[in-house]
């Protein structure tokens, strides 16, 4: 089946071609697709034989809402949406003052075993097309009548791990017939995979990068993530200055705070070090507790922060939203993995 929705306005346009129509037909289906439509018999201004060849041949994405949980403390909504094939992903919609901010997935569970996250308990089933990615914000903003203005590809998945798809949803997402949202709007974080952030420089988008650090010596950093085992923390490093030379964005770099693991004074002390001389800020992430694991929220976050400050680093904490509703990254799916027994094969708990 063909994916439409995938396709940006003008492959959809020698798509349309290609099958005869006049080249007005995509801007016409594009239109639509991106405005959330459900079904191809909607499409009022498109010939009803058009409309059922199109139906016959292509998959039009559309996740139903599996789960929705509202917190009741801050308008925080969690969406757990079932995808056509079944899988389950999450996306989170946070309000700001400076405007409302999707949290959305990129691939359904994550192979990179970060041991403090739920979303990679049991590693990657496949990834995301960008039709799934975009259809995140695009139903999102349908349900809940909220005008997205801010996305961060923060949710379940290693963005760098679906590259070409992601590249293709940031294109498709900023389409001024489309979402029309800015790429300074757009926060894509990662953990670190080296040769990636280097190609991701090379299109020098002007999205914010950041990049998933944990910990400043390789010996911690290794223990929390298996990614660092590959390359450490020097030749991240290395991207990460290189990153801001050629693309002139700063990168902000993301710190959980765990209790006993990385909140000592020597770790502040050693990453003020690594970011001396880059415009970096760092991101103190107050830890989420996972239930499997035996990691603890550090009580020295407010330290933490003030020696990284002292020595001129720019650290702020991240304020919790949603807490009362499993809003961090992979827990509502992983909730969902475990009381389902309903889909076997498919998000079954290891
Ligand atoms: N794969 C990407 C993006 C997804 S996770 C990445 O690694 O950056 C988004 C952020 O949440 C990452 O910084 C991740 O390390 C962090 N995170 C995951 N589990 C967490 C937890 N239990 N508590 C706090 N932060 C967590």
């Amino acid at each position: 089946m063909i994916d439409l929705k995938s396709m940006t306005q003008e492959e959809m346009t020698s798509f349309f071609q290609e099958l005869g129509q006049p080249k007005f037909r995509a801007k016409q289906v594009f239109l639509w697709l991106h405005r959330g439509a459900a079904s191809f018999s909607e499409m009022s201004n498109i010939p009803k034989n058009l409309q059922q060849q199109l139906a016959q041949t292509c998959r039009l994405t559309a996740p139903e809402i599996e789960r929705k949980q509202e917190s009741k403390m801050d308008g925080t909504i969690k969406y757990l949406w079932r995808l056509w094939d079944g899988n389950c992903i999450e996306s989170v919609l946070m309000r700001y003052r400076h405007g409302n901010t999707l949290c959305v997935s990129c691939q359904v569970g994550c192979n990179m075993g970060c041991v403090f996250c739920a979303s990679t308990l049991g590693g990657k089933v496949r990834d995301l097309a960008p039709s799934e990615i975009l259809d995140q914000v695009i139903f999102a903003q349908k349900d809940s009548g909220a005008q997205i203005s801010n996305i961060v590809m923060m949710g379940i998945g290693e963005p760098l791990d679906n590259f070409e798809n992601v590249l293709r949803f940031l294109e498709l997402v900023n389409d001024p017939d489309g979402l029309n949202i800015g790429m300074r709007h757009i926060s894509l974080s990662t953990c670190g995979l080296v040769n990636k952030i280097d190609k991701l420089a090379d299109s020098a988008l002007q999205l914010t990068l950041s990049v998933s650090l944990h910990a400043p010596d390789d010996e911690t950093r290794s223990r929390l993530m298996p990614v660092n085992r590959a390359v450490g923390v020097e030749r991240l490093m290395e991207s990460c200055r290189s990153y801001f030379a050629r693309t002139g964005r700063r990168i902000s770099y993301e710190y959980a705070m765990i209790d006993g693991v990385n909140d000592s004074d020597w770790q502040a002390d050693l990453l003020a070090g690594l970011l001396k001389g880059q415009p970096a800020h760092v991101n103190l992430i107050p830890l989420n507790h996972v239930e499997e694991s035996p990691l603890k929220p550090s009580h020295r976050v407010r330290q933490f922060q003030q020696r990284l400050e002292s020595q001129g680093v720019t650290a702020t904490v991240r304020r919790k939203l949603g807490s009362d509703i499993d809003a961090s990254c992979g827990q509502l799916r992983r909730k969902q993995m475990k009381e389902s027994t309903s889909h076997p094969g498919k998000d079954e708990v290891p």
